[in-house]
């Protein structure tokens, strides 16, 4: 076999390894039985948990404030408020596509396991938007919105972007391909949710749009898990296949990632076009070469925006942790009403 080819995990496979220090992140030999006490990659088994705990449901938030405030935003940050929504509900719905995929040539069960349960949450993600957009726009402005992921030149664009490293590996599965598929989900976890997000923690703390900030905040906190599985799954690659990211593959981890962030910007600076109080390109532009050169460094790469070590919004990281909600700003129920994360983020990430 040579270093480039790929297996498919096999569906049935009676002659599989059961053995877990024969177990391997892709080209593996997996029963895929899962055995839950069997484990080798511990950190499956800590996500996992820490997954499941985050169970919501997006009905649960009342967002008939957000009906009444929608009504009254000015024209720009209607615009922005209907665009980000487009772009999210189009980065979810391919997560949920691609990733039984990208899954089917995963060789150890436990990380198949959080695969499994990362794809239920981008349908639950889903679910949201359909709920934000049943009960926030009029029924014709909803359809517009479910229309521009394609209409929207600038969104269409983007989206090409982004689908094209997913469907390079669907179509010539490799393990080179494998790798940039790997990227391309963590920056999508880690980079593209971002200006999105902070846009509606902008328009939130002003006091606008509090329903759907809250809606915002547990999907992040999901998205936050799916970012770690990434990094995870980066690294474990790395640390399995070390000839596979010889030659030019740090090269082009890294053309990926500073695509991804001129993208970012730029869709950015779209979304705002300097009508959202507290939001302006200098500081969005800042943000994410923040974020990239974090990401970056959690997967042992050196940053690409040496200049950028400080975070220009702090503000947000407080504002955008769902167990840090004051029940007397938002109208939502009380902060964390499902059980508390057992995970350490800091240590994970
Ligand atoms: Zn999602
Ligand atoms: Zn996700």
């Amino acid at each position: 076999m040579s270093v480039k080819e790929i297996k498919k995990n096999r569906l049935f496979n009676p002659k599989g390894d059961r053995e877990f220090e024969k177990r391997r992140l892709i080209n593996g030999n997996s029963t895929n039985l899962f055995e839950l006490n069997n484990i080798k990659y511990d950190w499956a088994m800590t996500l996992y948990r820490a997954m499941m705990n985050n169970f919501w449901i997006p009905e649960e938030i009342p967002l008939g404030n957000d009906a009444k405030d929608y009504k009254i935003l000015p024209e720009s940050e209607q615009r922005g408020y209907d665009k980000v929504i487009s772009f999210l509900v189009f980065l979810d719905s391919l997560q949920t596509a691609n990733l039984p995929n990208f899954a089917s040539y995963v060789t150890a069960p436990e990380v198949n396991l959080c695969l499994a349960v990362q794809t239920f949450q981008e349908a639950v993600h889903s679910q949201s938007y359909g709920y934000i957009l049943d009960t926030v726009v009029s029924a014709q402005k909803r359809d517009l919105i479910y229309n521009y992921w394609r209409e929207d030149e600038f969104l269409m664009n983007r989206n090409v972007v982004i689908t094209s490293i997913y469907e390079e590996f669907a179509e010539s599965p490799s393990t080179e391909n494998f790798i940039l598929a790997a990227m391309a989900n963590y920056i999508l976890e880690g980079v593209y949710f971002y200006s999105g997000f902070s846009f509606f923690y902008v328009l939130a703390r002003q006091g606008k749009m509090c329903g759907t900030a809250q809606e915002i905040r547990y999907i992040q906190r999901d998205e936050l898990t799916h970012l770690v599985l990434f990094q995870n799954i980066f690294n474990t690659l790395r640390k399995e296949n070390p000839e596979l990211f010889g030659g030019d593959m740090t090269n082009r981890l890294l053309s990926l990632m500073s695509n991804a962030v001129e993208n970012e910007i730029s869709w950015g600076q779209y979304i705002i076009r300097d009508g959202v109080l507290g939001l302006t390109d200098e500081i969005l532009d800042r943000y994410i070469k923040y974020l990239a050169n974090r990401r970056l460094s959690a997967i042992g790469m050196a940053p690409l925006y040496p200049e950028f070590t400080d975070h220009p919004m702090k503000w947000v990281d407080d504002f955008s942790s769902v167990n840090q909600i004051k029940t007397d700003f938002f109208e939502a129920r009380p902060s964390a009403y499902t059980k508390a994360s057992a995970v350490n983020w800091d240590e994970l990430e």
